[in-house]
């Protein structure tokens, strides 16, 4: 049995609850005894939960996630992209238990924080037939095609339902520890579902109703080999606009100049995400200063062309979700020699991608400038910023990276989250968000994204796209 001794309190698995210990000095909220585990029908034994945890989890790159080559796949490859997912997963999934189990007794009690523990024991539960041996049959990679998408639902509102959570234990815990574990839990997060919504992609691009329906050459799952940054920045306006005018009856207009003709390849889901958090803030700022006559301006640059080896470019695309792996040079050579029969000697070149989104919305103020990569702070009105976190005005309309972030993205501001949330995206594979804020005038955010590959590249390569 697993016993905490982290502020004395014990958890039984069998009656999935807490106990608190007589003698503690909590401060417990009135309602503590609803504040247990749930029953949860997840087997998976404690044994076996710290197995997994302790061990390596492995890198994930973009380079791995077009590996198995472009759909519609032979069955050989969707085995190769099921037993890849297979040996990224578990570990992962343990590794998020365990540090949901080491959060202090206050907030695993939490309802909000147990059921998202519960769905990792839920899921990690699901993989246990299939990770003891690998997958190799297509019948048994059908069902476990169907364990991706339950582990995708399973977790697709896990962001408001954590953020509601560590909202009503903010008064028992330092806020430097909820940063600290919300980073490393959403960036994990990131690549969990990345890795299943890829085997997905291409289990959905390959099969027969694919035949009806054929995929597009331009995509090799969730990545996008040609993408245009400029015409996500046009799906997010248009998004963002209509929630600025359902809340305040106008509608900023938005340019955009410098390359608009570039292209790279990324993930559309990841990108839509975080431009879609930018335009929000530049769009609530330029109406709440009254300066929706000036439009908020996004300028495109693209790094001239690096042509790299592939381990220059592994290194760049590396997982920074976290501190734990050493991802040092010896480990990436024998990373890259080490599963990489598939992929010819690739020179890889990663463009890098620039938006510079530019608003006269006022600027942030020194007070508030320290704070806004924290999750939770926004100085969006209290009222909204709970409904925000109580999931929004229910509107699940709109684009697929609301689905995808597992974020409500339907309200314009309140849960806190855009800016740190939308910071562990572009890092995760090398780029990054900067702000540079110019108080009483306005905001500028330098988005930069890492790309895979020169498009043509990967295009020309048919032994791995075939
Ligand atoms: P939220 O939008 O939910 O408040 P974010 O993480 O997106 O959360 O932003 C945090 C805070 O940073 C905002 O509440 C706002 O005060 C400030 N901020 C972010 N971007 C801008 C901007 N472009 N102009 C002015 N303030 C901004
Ligand atoms: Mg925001």
């Amino acid at each position: 049995m697993w016993k905490r001794t982290i502020q004395r309190c014990s958890f039984s698995t069998t009656a999935r609850r807490w106990t608190a210990p007589e003698t503690t000095q909590q401060p417990f909220p009135p309602d503590i005894n609803e504040w247990s585990h749930p029953p949860s029908n997840a087997s998976i034994s404690d044994e076996e939960v710290y197995r997994l945890a302790a061990k390596p989890r492995q890198p994930l790159t973009l380079a791995d996630l077009v590996k198995h080559g472009k759909p519609p796949l032979p069955d050989a490859a969707l085995l190769s992209s099921a037993n890849f997912t297979l040996s990224r997963l578990p570990a992962r999934l343990a590794h998020r238990i365990q540090a949901l189990r080491n959060l202090p007794f206050i907030v695993v009690a939490n309802p909000n924080v147990s059921k998202i523990y519960n769905n990792y024991l839920h899921s990690l539960s699901t993989l246990e037939p299939f990770y003891k041996k690998s997958i190799t049959t297509i019948e048994e990679e059908i069902k476990f095609t169907e364990v991706m998408a339950d582990l995708v639902r399973t977790h697709s509102n896990t962001i408001p339902t954590l953020a509601q959570g560590f909202l009503q234990c903010r008064k028992y815990i330092d806020p430097a520890e909820v940063t600290r574990f919300l980073d490393q839990h959403l960036r994990a997060r990131i690549g969990t579902r990345l890795c299943a919504e890829q085997h997905l992609a291409l289990h959905m691009a390959s099969t027969g109703d694919a035949a009806l329906q054929p995929p597009d050459p331009s995509h090799v799952g969730v990545i996008d080999l040609a993408l245009q940054p400029a015409s996500i920045v046009r799906q997010c306006e248009s998004f963002v606009a209509e929630v600025c005018e359902l809340k305040y009856g106008i509608r900023p207009s938005l340019v955009i100049n410098g390359e608009v003709d570039a292209e790279f390849a990324h993930i559309p889901m990841h990108v839509e995400y975080i431009i879609t958090e930018l335009l929000k803030n530049a769009f609530r700022a330029t109406i709440e200063s009254g300066n929706e006559q000036y439009p908020i301006e996004v300028t495109i640059a693209s790094a001239p062309d690096v042509t790299t080896t592939k381990l220059d470019a592994l290194k760049k695309l590396s997982v920074t979700e976290s501190t734990n792996h050493d991802f040092s040079q010896d480990g990436l050579e024998e990373y890259c020699s080490g599963d990489d029969s598939e992929m010819p000697p690739l020179k890889t070149a990663a463009p890098c991608i620039t938006l510079r989104i530019r608003d006269r919305g006022g600027g942030i103020s020194a007070e508030a400038l320290p704070n806004i990569w924290s999750y939770s702070f926004t100085t969006f009105n209290k009222e909204e910023a709970d409904e925000a976190a109580n999931g929004g005005n229910g509107n699940s309309e709109g684009l697929n990276a609301i689905a995808a972030s597992g974020s409500n993205q339907s309200s314009i501001a309140g849960l806190g989250y855009g800016l740190p949330l939308g910071r562990a995206y572009a890092e995760y594979f090398g780029g990054g968000i900067t702000l540079q804020s110019m108080y009483g005038w306005g905001t500028d955010v330098y988005l930069t994204l890492q790309g895979i590959g020169k498009m043509d590249d990967l295009r020309k390569r048919p032994s791995a796209f075939k």
